[in-house]
This record gives structure tokens, C-alpha cells and sequence, in this order.
């Protein structure tokens, strides 16, 4: 066997017991199955035509076999049915598991390079797929070995000749199914290819985002014509699978029709030569044919599904294959979360997305030195694109560093166990992504066991309870998929309430700068400073608050830090920072630029359309 078939077997090693009752019923059944032809023989030579006229006796009794025989047969059956799709669903029950596992290890890089509708699919689809393998095939190919075995026996039994005529059309069967085997097998995996790339493009453009996008670019029609065309590969391929499966059906039957023919001819030749061939001998031998040839039949079909399901175990162990590449300490140290500090450094790192070495790619963090002491805030600050975001993912463990050290409290988070990191980075992410569930569950992700009054207390402290408390089922309001019923605000106001429950050392905070009313935006201010207080903060700031508070702030550009300092060194300095900080905050006049207007630093609102005003290095 090889090591995809050991593979498959392996998923049935722990229900052995299971295996080895269906394989007794199998066999049960199937042996059961020639008795009844056996008894037909009897019935006819020795009970219906018996010599000196019918023996009734005889014939109630192989009448009362004949019935025990078959009502014995259809419970062993069932049975086995039963035992046998209770083991497949355990067993894609397992894998469905597995692969739910894994994938939840695989990082940050494996799911910005997926698909979210591909790994959908073969998490339901290819998985589905299996099921006729593990419920169907196994159990089918036991079944019609002991079918066509024991009705081999009998036959010979009954008549050598006959069988041989019987036997001469296998070998045509086998060449059959080798032809059929492969063409099917590639037909199913460019079906399944394509079931997942319809899924992706399903999920991709009919996710609110994804509609969002169609009507306002108006897309939808070229949103339509590529549905379609994967559609109609779909349709041709699936008509493709089933007339490869049907064709050789069709075959199988023809054989079973004619052969019976030949039978009667050969035996027409015998009859009377001293062959020991009776009339019961032809009856009992062409039912038994039928037990013969149907077994081939199905064992050639089986064998043809057995191919296409590999390709669907392909797809799954692929996946299964895939190596997560950030993974736990296995001797990890713990930090106890009452005696950690927070005290961040970064050591001369580097990164790149590209993580093969050999690539070449330009490093998108080339060389960040910097340090945070416990409790302080530091700001970073830089062009679009410099690497800011990039250098916050390092710090839980979202992508890992290249080359050079993250530390926390003097240890690399590389070694770290995964729960330390996580207890101690927090992690306020521009897009607020809140689960289609209650606000309350939605609070409570990042600390299950927090009562009702420390849920509200941080909402209340994330000044958003006020606005909880207005919806009519208050905390236990449902938000829609992504939140898409609260505001922009609101939703990030909930995810730094989210953060607060959580309560974390170190606060991670990638301001949004996505435009919120002022309103909005005066909140947020007030929910940030709550949640930054006491901790150490690394913020991607887009707010004069958050720069002009730092205690250091960062100026990144193109993966480098170039310029390091608080506020005012760095306007000393009337580099970069300064330039950026003319630019963006009107030297210090504007906090935030807001849907509804500027929000200036003294709390006026002014339109957006004063570019004098706004800009005082525009001459005017
Ligand atoms: P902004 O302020 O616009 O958010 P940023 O300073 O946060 O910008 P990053 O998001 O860190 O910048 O991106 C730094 C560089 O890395 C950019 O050139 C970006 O295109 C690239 N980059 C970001 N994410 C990925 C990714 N998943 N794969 C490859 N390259 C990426």
C-alpha cells in the first residue's frame, strides 16, 4: 500500500471494533447470498420435479430455508449499513476536526495568501467527498470480494463448464476499469477545483463587503460573468463524471444480459452427455451468475471511485500537510501576568513577507532598534507604507521576526508560550472586527469569565455603554456579521472595551484612519486614553493626542527608523517627523481630519474646505 493509502487507513485505526463488526456482517451477508440459488437447485430437482412427481414436503421445507435466508440476509444488511455510515460520519468527523485544528495554527501568512472560500470548501466539500469512501467503498469492495467468491464456488460446484463460459468475459471487465479509473479521477479533482473556486467567489462577492463594492462600482454583471463561466465548468464536469460512471454501468449491464445466453447454449451442448447438468443446475446457475458478475461490477465501479475519492484525501492531506510556521516554544517560558512588566525591545530587525531566504526581496523592517519602558507610550509615526503595521504584527507573534529579536520583560517572544504572549499583548486592530453574536459574547472573547458588572465597567470606561444601553436589548443586542449594525466608532469603541476587559500589559493599538464623525472621534479619544493608561503602548498613531502625549515617538520610513524622540526634539530636529506633522496636523492645530470636518486641537470643528487655514505652509 502506499502512503496515501496507509494514510486512509490510519483514520480508521480508532475504531478498529467497528471495522472488524461490519467486515463479519460482510461476510455474513455475503455468503448468505449463494444459499438461496443453492436451494433454488433443490427446489427444482428435488422438491418441484422431483422423480415420482412433487415432494411437498421437501418443498415447504426449502421454502421456510428460503425465506429464513433472506429475512436474515436484509438484517445483516442493515446492519452493516448502519454500523457502516455511523463509522464514515466518525470519521469525517475527524477529519473535519483535524483540519479545523490545523488550519487555526497555520499564521497570519497562510490566510493573506488563501482564499477564506477555498479553505471553506475543503473543509466541508472535499471532506463530504470522502464520506462514500469511508461509508460506501471499504465495506462494497469486502462485500463483493465474498460475493463473487462464494458464487464462484458454487458454481463450480454446480457445473465446471458453465463457468468457465461464465469467466471468460472478466479479464474485458478489468481492462475496462483501468481505462475508466483514470479519466474519472481527473475528472473529479478539476470538479472539486472548481466547486472551491465557485465557493471563494461566492463568499468573496456576496459577503457584505463584497456586495459593497459590486454596487458601488457598479460590478455586479462582471461579478455575474465569472460566476457563470465557473458555473458552466461545473455543469460540463459533473455531466462529464456521471457519464464516465453511467457508461460503465451500462457496460456491466449488457454483459449480465447476454451472458446468461451463452449459458443456456453451452448447456443445451451438455445436457444429457453425462455432465451431471439438470434443469435445477441451469436455474441455480444463471441466478448465480448474476451474484458473480454483479460483485465485478461493482468492485470495478468501486475501484473507479476509490480513484476519484483520492483525489479528494489529496486535497484534504495537503492541507493537513501544510506546517505552521509559527509555532509554540516547546519548553516555553510563562510570564505571570502579576509580576510582568512590559518592557518592550525591539533588536535590530529585520522582515520580509517573502520568508524565503533565497528570494532576495528587499526587507520591508530593516533594522529596527527601539525600546519601551514599562507603561510608557510610544508613537509611531511615518509615510504610508514605511512599515508601521508590520512592526506592530511582530509583537503577538503575527508574522515572526527574520532576523533580530522582539523582546518582552528581557525574553524573546519566540519564546514565549502562545498564552503569555497573548495575555500580555493587546491588540486594537483599525478594522474593528466584532463576531455575528451578542455585544455581551462579543466583550467577553477576550476574557470568558468576566461578570456582567466588569463587562459594563469597561464599556462604560470605553465610553460606548451609554450607547449599549439605548439599543432595546441593551448587552445582549445582536451584532451583525462584522458588526455591520454599529457604527464605525461604535465598533471600535466595543473593541477597546473588548481590549480593556482583557486587560493586557502591553496595549498594541493601530489607530483607524478611517474617517469618523467628530463626535465619534472625541469618544474614541477618551476610550483611548482609558485603555492606555497604565500599560505600555506601541500605537500606529493618526492622532495629535496620541504623538504629542507619546513619552518617545518613532519615525519610520521605508522599514527604518530614522528619526527617534519626543515631540519637541523631534520639531527641533525639522525633519521628517516635522514635515509630516505640518502636513497631517496643520502644525499642531488639527487633532483628526473626520468625516464632518476638521477636529482642531482646541475642539472646534471646521469644514474641511479652508485649505489656508489647515495648511500654513500653502502660501495663500
Ligand atoms: P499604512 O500607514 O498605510 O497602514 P504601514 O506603514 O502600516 O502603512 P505596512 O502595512 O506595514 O505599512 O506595509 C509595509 C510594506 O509591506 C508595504 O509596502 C506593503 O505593501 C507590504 N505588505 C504589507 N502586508 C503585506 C503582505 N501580507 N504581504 C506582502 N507584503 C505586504
Amino acid at each position: 500500500m502506499n502512503h496515501q493509502g496507509r494514510r486512509i487507513v490510519a483514520l480508521f485505526r480508532p475504531y478498529r471494533g467497528r471495522v472488524v463488526g461490519i467486515a463479519l456482517l460482510v461476510v455474513a451477508g455475503s455468503v448468505l447470498g449463494v444459499v438461496n440459488p443453492l436451494l433454488t437447485k433443490q427446489v427444482f430437482d428435488h422438491a418441484l420435479f422431483a422423480t415420482g412427481g412433487p415432494d411437498l414436503h421437501k418443498l415447504y421445507l426449502y421454502v421456510a430455508l428460503m425465506v429464513a435466508v433472506a429475512i436474515v440476509g436484509g438484517v445483516a444488511s442493515l446492519a452493516q449499513t448502519w454500523l457502516a455510515n455511523v463509522l464514515g460520519q466518525q470519521v469525517m468527523r475527524d477529519l473535519r476536526s483535524r483540519l479545523f485544528g490545523h488550519l487555526q495554527q497555520m499564521s497570519m501568512r497562510f490566510f493573506t495568501a488563501t482564499r477564506t472560500g477555498e479553505i471553506q470548501s475543503r473543509l466541508t466539500n472535499d471532506v463530504a467527498g470522502v464520506q462514500s469512501v469511508v461509508t460506501s467503498t471499504a465495506t462494497s469492495i469486502l462485500g463483493n470480494v465474498v460475493s463473487f467468491a462464494s458464487a464462484l464456488v458454487a458454481m463450480l460446484v454446480l457445473s465446471w463448464q458453465l463457468t468457465i463460459v461464465a469467466l471468460i468475459m472478466v479479464p474485458v471487465f478489468f481492462w475496462l476499469t483501468r481505462l475508466v479509473g483514470e479519466r474519472r479521477r481527473k475528472v473529479t479533482a478539476a470538479t472539486q477545483r472548481t466547486v472551491a473556486d465557485l465557493t471563494a467567489l461566492t463568499e468573496e462577492s456576496l459577503s457584505v463587503s463584497g456586495v459593497l463594492l459590486a454596487k458601488v462600482f457598479h460590478r455586479q454583471d462582471a461579478d455575474h460573468t465569472s460566476f457563470d463561466a465557473d458555473n458552466a465548468r461545473l455543469a460540463k464536469l459533473q455531466v462529464r463524471q456521471q457519464m464516465i460512471g453511467q457508461s460503465f454501468f451500462t457496460v456491466i449491464q449488457t454483459f449480465l444480459s447476454i451472458t446468461p445466453a451463452f449459458v443456456y447454449l453451452v448447456a443445451g451442448w451438455q445436457l444429457g452427455k453425462a455432465s451431471g447438468i439438470t434443469a435445477g443446475t441451469v436455474v441455480a446457475f444463471t441466478t448465480l451468475q448474476t451474484r458473480m458478475y454483479f460483485p465485478i461490477g461493482q468492485l470495478l465501479q468501486t475501484i473507479v471511485e476509490l480513484r476519484s475519492s483520492v483525489a479528494y484525501f489529496e486535497r484534504i492531506f495537503e492541507y493537513l500537510d501544510l506546517r505552521p510556521d509559527i509555532v509554540e516554544d516547546p519548553d516555553p517560558v510563562r510570564l505571570d501576568p502579576a509580576t510582568t512588566r512590559g518592557l518592550v525591545r525591539y533588536r535590530d530587525v529585520r522582515f520580509r513577507y517573502d520568508d524565503d531566504p533565497a528570494s532576495g526581496a528587499p526587507w520591508t523592517l530593516d533594522g529596527i532598534d527601539l525600546e519601551i519602558r514599562p507603561g510608557q507610550l510610544a508613537a509611531l509615526v511615518g509615510p504610508s507604507g514605511a512599515g508601521k503595521t508590520t512592526l506592530g504584527y511582530l509583537l503577538p507573534r503575527l508574522y515572526d521576526t527574520g532576523e533580530g529579536a522582539v523582546e518582552i520583560d528581557d525574553v524573546d517572544v519566540r519564546r514565549l508560550s502562545f498564552e503569555s504572549v497573548a495575555a500580555t499583548v493587546g491588540f486594537v486592530t483599525q478594522e474593528s472586527y466584532l463576531f455575528h453574536s451578542t455585544i455581551r459574547e462579543n466583550l467577553r472573547y477576550g476574557r470568558p469569565d468576566a461578570t456582567d458588572a466588569e463587562v459594563e465597567a469597561a464599556a462604560r470606561a470605553a465610553a460606548i455603554h451609554d450607547r449599549i444601553m439605548s439599543f432595546p436589548d441593551g448587552y445582549d443586542t445582536t451584532v451583525g456579521e462584522r458588526g455591520y449594525r454599529l457604527s464605525g466608532g461604535e465598533k471600535q469603541r466595543v473593541a477597546i472595551a473588548r481590549v480593556l476587559l482583557h486587560d493586557p500589559k502591553v496595549l498594541l493599538l493601530d489607530e483607524a484612519t478611517s474617517a469618523l464623525d467628530t463626535t465619534s472621534e472625541r469618544l474614541i479619544q477618551s476610550a483611548l486614553a482609558v485603555a492606555m493608561a497604565g500599560r505600555t503602548t506601541l500605537a500606529i498613531a493618526h492622532r495629535l493626542s496620541t504623538i504629542v502625549s507619546a513619552d518617545v515617538i518613532y519615525v519610520v520610513d521605508a522599514g527604518k527608523i530614522v528619526e527617534r524622540g519626543t515631540h519637541a526634539e523631534l520639531l527641533r530636529l525639522d525633519g521628517l517627523y516635522a514635515s509630516l506633522y505640518h502636513e497631517q496636523f496643520g502644525s499642531g492645530r488639527i487633532e483628526a481630519r473626520c468625516s464632518d470636518g476638521v477636529l482642531m486641537a482646541d475642539g472646534t470643528v471646521v469644514a474641511d474646505d479652508q485649505p489656508d487655514s489647515l495648511h500654513p505652509s500653502v502660501p495663500a
